[in-house]
């Protein structure tokens, strides 16, 4: 429920542009696959996702010998969903928490996307599911980070491990760590800092942070999430691309997603980046953060 109506603008956006399309066109012909393409462009699907996509489309419509736009709705829903899926299994990507033992989320993206609001939401989220939660305030280069990861340890009544601003990311997420582990806590979630212009300090203080995880817990990190703003569109997916060669992403948090008819992003990520999205954020509240499940994505787009 709560994924409809955050996603309201791009769902009107988009099913009244295909409504329109088909309600034109009746029939499927080469004209009508132009136009379709140009409204899932303008929905950020990404060029060549759209062409990957379309390909399908035509040979399904081939397959099944279909003329008129009558039930083309349904088809580009499947089509869509598979897009998103590829080859493998039609799942939702849970989050990698470990049953037993603690384990570490590292939270990497520029600033602005929604990287502390998404863990707050995202620790709340966990204590409600009964796990104990810690954050770590990595980021110590942004001015007010660590007031703000506070505010939000607050919110979600979790506890915050802080250094002054400016100290070693590395150190405050050592020290994170130690209490985590003395204090018996589920999961550790790492603020760090988010920025980009500058690829080879991020790439140097994002290795360091993860060799101090990788050093004092076996197989940690469990998740590096990069948080992705859905308002800036392909800018996002040129974003997941640079982080991706910085460090190994194996999930991503889609925020903002309430504030754009351009949802179309998500399965762009998928299909050109091969990373799940394992969150998206609808809204500024604590409770506004979901779990992305492709298929109530897509069929919310039509619904
Ligand atoms: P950071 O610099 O990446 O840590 O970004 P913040 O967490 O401070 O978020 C930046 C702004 O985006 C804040 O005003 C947040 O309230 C807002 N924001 C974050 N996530 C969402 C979301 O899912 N939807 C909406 N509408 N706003 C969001």
């Amino acid at each position: 429920k709560k994924y409809q109506e955050g996603m309201t603008k791009t769902r009107n956006s988009f099913s009244s542009k295909i409504n329109d399309l088909i309600a034109r066109y009746r029939k499927v012909d080469e004209d009508f696959f132009e136009e379709l393409e140009e409204v899932l462009i303008t929905a950020d699907v990404g060029v060549t996702t759209v062409m990957d996509l379309v390909e399908e489309l035509k040979m399904e419509v081939k397959r099944q010998n279909i003329k008129d736009t009558n039930g083309i709705k349904d088809i580009i829903s499947e089509k869509l969903v598979e897009i998103y899926y590829g080859e493998d299994q039609a799942e939702i990507e849970k989050l990698n928490i470990q049953e037993q033992g603690l384990s570490v989320i590292l939270v990497v993206g520029v600033n602005g996307v929604g990287k502390t609001t998404s863990i707050g939401k995202l620790a709340h989220q966990l204590k409600q599911e009964g796990k104990q939660v810690i954050l770590a305030a990595g980021d110590t280069f942004r001015a007010g980070a660590i007031e703000q990861l506070e505010v939000w340890g607050e919110r979600a009544e979790v506890d915050v491990i802080k250094h002054n601003a400016g100290s070693d990311p590395a150190a405050v997420i050592f020290d994170a760590i130690k209490a985590a582990k003395s204090r018996q806590a589920d999961v550790l979630i790492c603020d760090t800092a988010g920025r980009l212009q500058n690829k080879v300090n991020l790439m140097n203080e994002l290795s360091k942070v993860k060799r101090v995880i990788e050093r004092e817990i076996p197989n940690a990190p469990h998740e590096v999430l990069l948080v992705l703003d859905a308002t800036t569109g392909q800018n996002a997916l040129s974003q997941a691309k640079t982080f991706s060669e910085v460090t190994n992403v194996s999930g991503i948090v889609l925020t903002k997603l309430d504030g754009t008819a351009k949802g179309g992003i998500v399965l762009a990520i998928r299909n050109e980046l091969h990373i799940p999205v394992k969150f998206v954020g609808l809204g500024e509240q604590v409770g506004d953060l979901q779990q992305f499940d492709a298929n109530a994505f897509v069929y919310g787009l039509f619904a």
